[in-house]
């Protein structure tokens, strides 16, 4: 029998309602914002990646799905997503299109990570990002909306940790004195932190390795070797995080974050409930990414977040999304199935919301579900039971004469009771907790 591949994973029909209902949130909140969505495809030249990321990252030397296509083309499945939309905001120039692109995206990314609880290799990120701006307003803004976003899922005992890396110059100084401090120390550091010390040291800082940590406890800190400019833009970043936007954070000056591109702030928010893969979402400015990439000089910052962390945070929390009652419409006759009919329709109208054209929101609250067979009642409330009906409308053509309907709500095990068929949307609202 075939499977899915280790680290892959189905998202079955009795999980995806928490999935939907998370990525609406997302959508509404970022979308009533100001940030639109892009939607870039999974597959990417590798150097979309390498040279954004960082060629030493590993990410790139170890985890990304790369192969070569029949054209001898080098492609990789995306390992996370502002490089390919930097990629599409140069390649389509939407700096003409506005001086400042908020963009959001949702879907899967590919890393191949040993799989553990929270880590896996498709993985699912909602990401925001502001390009066109170097200004700190926008890094208070994007974490302020990372925070938001949190708090709209249901978390509330999450960390938002916060560092800054200064630009390039201050970035390549400081790897400078780092190292000077490292060299000394070379032989306790672990053999990655060997490494990374000649190619990318300040990656040293991010180890997790127990005698790394101790070494790098006593190292200067990034944050306070930044230059005048650096330093005025991380305190002006701090301040309007508490005044403007009230987002508590602590600051942490050892993490770096593991990506070449960032520059500036750096923030990752982490959650106690998620164990060693603790990080519930990240992000930073990168400032010289779209000019890189050959568009113009403008600053960007963003966040991702990981989905599957945010449901292991949520833990029991997570089944009070979007489970919308099904209604089940049990028919005796023909005329039933014509009124049955008309019935669903005016529920799924009064429940769900107003459909397109209207352009009014379009919500899942109710489900309905009219059986078209000619079984017998008993069997008709079998099948209700089995599909986890919250409520069951029973017609018959005997009750359609007097113009009633019979109620019977699945949830409190009362008999059922006949109303009028006029009343039902209603009563069927009410038991549902709608009204
Ligand atoms: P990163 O770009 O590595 O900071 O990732 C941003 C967020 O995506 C992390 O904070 C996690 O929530 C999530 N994430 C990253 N890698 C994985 C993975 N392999 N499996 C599950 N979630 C992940």
């Amino acid at each position: 029998m075939y499977k899915s591949i280790r680290g892959m994973e189905d998202i079955l029909p009795g999980g995806i309602r928490a999935w939907q209902s998370l990525e609406r949130i997302a959508r509404i909140e970022l979308e009533s914002n100001g940030y639109s969505e892009i939607r870039t495809p999974i597959l990417e030249e590798t150097a979309v990646f390498s040279r954004s990321i960082g060629d030493t990252t590993d990410i790139v030397t170890k985890e990304m799905y790369t192969f070569v296509d029949k054209k001898g083309r080098g492609l990789s499945l995306r390992p996370e997503g502002t490089a390919p939309i930097v990629r599409a905001y140069v390649e389509h120039s939407l700096h003409r299109i506005s001086n400042q692109s908020r963009l959001y995206y949702i879907g899967p990314m590919f890393r191949s990570e040993r799989p553990q609880k929270g880590r896996s290799r498709q993985f699912h990120q909602i990401g925001a990002e502001i390009i066109g701006s170097s200004e700190p307003q926008m890094d208070a803004e994007i974490i302020a909306r990372l925070s938001d976003l949190l708090k709209l899922f249901g978390l509330e005992a999450f960390q938002i940790k916060l560092n800054s890396l200064g630009c390039k110059d201050d970035k390549d100084k400081f790897s400078g004195k780092l190292k000077n401090y490292l060299k000394g120390k070379k032989n306790k550091l672990c053999a990655d932190c060997n490494n990374r010390l000649e190619k990318n040291c300040l990656r040293v800082l991010d180890c997790k390795n127990e005698e790394c940590v101790k070494i790098v406890k006593d190292s200067p800190d990034i944050a306070d070797n930044l230059c005048g400019r650096c330093g005025e833009h991380f305190g002006k970043v701090k301040m309007m995080l508490e005044s403007y936007f009230g987002v508590q954070f602590v600051e942490s000056k050892k993490m770096v974050r593991g990506l070449d591109y960032y520059t500036g702030t750096v923030f990752e928010v982490t959650h106690p409930d998620l164990g060693g893969q603790d990080a519930l979402g990240g992000g930073g400015r990168y400032d010289n990414l779209v000019k890189e990439f050959g568009g113009p000089n403008v600053g960007a910052v963003g966040f991702a977040i990981g989905i599957e962390r945010v449901f292991i945070a949520l833990g029991d929390k997570k089944d009070l999304f979007g489970s919308p009652g099904l209604v089940y419409i049990a028919t005796l006759g023909g005329d039933a199935k014509i009124k049955g009919r008309k019935l669903a329709e005016e529920l799924r109208l009064r429940w769900n919301g107003f459909p397109p054209p209207d352009g009014r929101l379009y919500n899942l609250n109710v489900v309905t579900l009219l059986d078209w067979t000619d079984a017998s009642l008993r069997s008709q409330m079998r099948s209700a039971d089995r599909n986890g009906a919250r409520v069951v409308i029973i017609l018959g053509d005997d009750e359609i004469k007097q113009n009633k309907a019979a109620i019977k709500d699945m949830e409190n095990k009362e008999p059922q009771f006949l109303i009028d068929i006029g009343s039902v949307v209603d009563e069927v609202g009410k038991r549902m907790g709608l009204c």
